[in-house]
């Protein structure tokens, strides 16, 4: 009986999972099409210093604008991109193109890219970099990687080496989601990170939580100890970004600053140079 159930059971779901692999694999299709045919583009979202306001650069974040679906939001390609063996020419496509980006805004203002932690384990990032910032022209202290510990978890050895590499270049290393992983301490013991990106999901409770707000300030005690300048990540609300003031954080990034924006819209933002301080509580 237990197995003439089961039996049935497969049999009603078969055609369901028939279907939901022939949507991915359609999906895989389109994303190869579009990364060949350029039809991916990068938005930009402003990072600003706490105190003062000034911008200090852009996150370049991956738009999938689907001919059918409309925006396709990168955490639902991301990881197919990766399933399907696309992430690494998906990788190189975004650095590419938030190199040339770059140096259309001021020289002052640096680039953030994201990496992806399968770009650590399969592929030589180090020249990848090199032969993007000479094919590009621009200069090593304006582009920044950004990466999760599960970069540095996958292969903890081979992530450090390549990290020293590109550090050596001049090029910056961000820690990104961090209090989110597994050994965000070892991790932070293990390599000299230039900034850490504390995740949104402490800010968005800072206001009402003492617990999120006990783990905002031992995290920027922490940054101050090692000398690593923190950002906030996920800043909503003028309140939100009053109390990172007043606790020290150094710098900001959300939608009250700023939503992600194409090139363009950017470029008309930062001639403003500076985008909104924190008044202090
Ligand atoms: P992330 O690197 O942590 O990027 C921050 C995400 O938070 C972005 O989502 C951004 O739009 C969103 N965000 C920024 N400020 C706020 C805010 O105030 N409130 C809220 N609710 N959200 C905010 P997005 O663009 O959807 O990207 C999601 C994730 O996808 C990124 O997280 C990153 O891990 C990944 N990703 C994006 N672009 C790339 C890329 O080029 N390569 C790789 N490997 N991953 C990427
Ligand atoms: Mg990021
Ligand atoms: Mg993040
Ligand atoms: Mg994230």
């Amino acid at each position: 009986r237990a197995k003439s159930s089961k039996a049935d059971k497969i049999c009603f779901y078969e055609p369901e999972m028939d279907e939901a692999v022939r949507a991915r694999r359609s999906l895989a299709g389109d994303l190869r099409d579009a990364i060949a045919s350029d039809r991916l583009e990068v938005h930009y979202q402003v990072q600003t210093s706490v105190s003062t306001g000034e911008i200090k650069g852009f996150e370049a974040l991956l738009r999938w604008n689907h001919s059918e679906r409309g925006y396709i939001p990168p955490a639902e390609f991301i990881p197919l991109a990766e399933e399907e063996g696309l992430i690494l020419r998906l990788g190189e496509w975004v650095l590419r193109r938030a190199c040339a980006d770059a140096l259309t805004w001021d020289p002052a203002y640096r680039v953030a890219v994201n990496f992806s932690p399968l770009q650590f384990i399969h592929a030589n990032l180090g020249a990848l970099v090199i032969s993007v910032l000479m094919e590009t022209g621009l200069a090593p202290r304006r582009l920044e990687l950004e990466l999760t510990e599960s970069a540095i978890f996958a292969d903890r050895d081979r992530a450090l080496h390549m990290l020293r590499q590109i550090k050596s270049l001049g090029v910056s290393i961000a820690l990104d989601d961090f209090g989110t992983g597994y050994s965000s301490l070892e991790t932070l013991r293990s390599f000299p990170f230039d900034k850490i990106k504390l995740d949104a999901s402490f800010i968005r409770e800072v206001e009402r939580s003492p617990q999120a707000i006990a783990i905002v300030r031992a995290v920027l005690a922490l940054g101050k100890s090692l000398d690593i300048p923190v950002l906030a990540e996920g800043i909503e609300t003028e309140g939100q970004l009053a109390l990172l003031h007043q606790e020290g954080c150094d710098e900001a990034q959300g939608f009250l600053l700023g939503r992600p924006a194409t090139l363009p819209d950017i470029l008309e933002k930062a001639k403003g140079r500076v985008v909104r301080f924190a008044a202090g509580r």
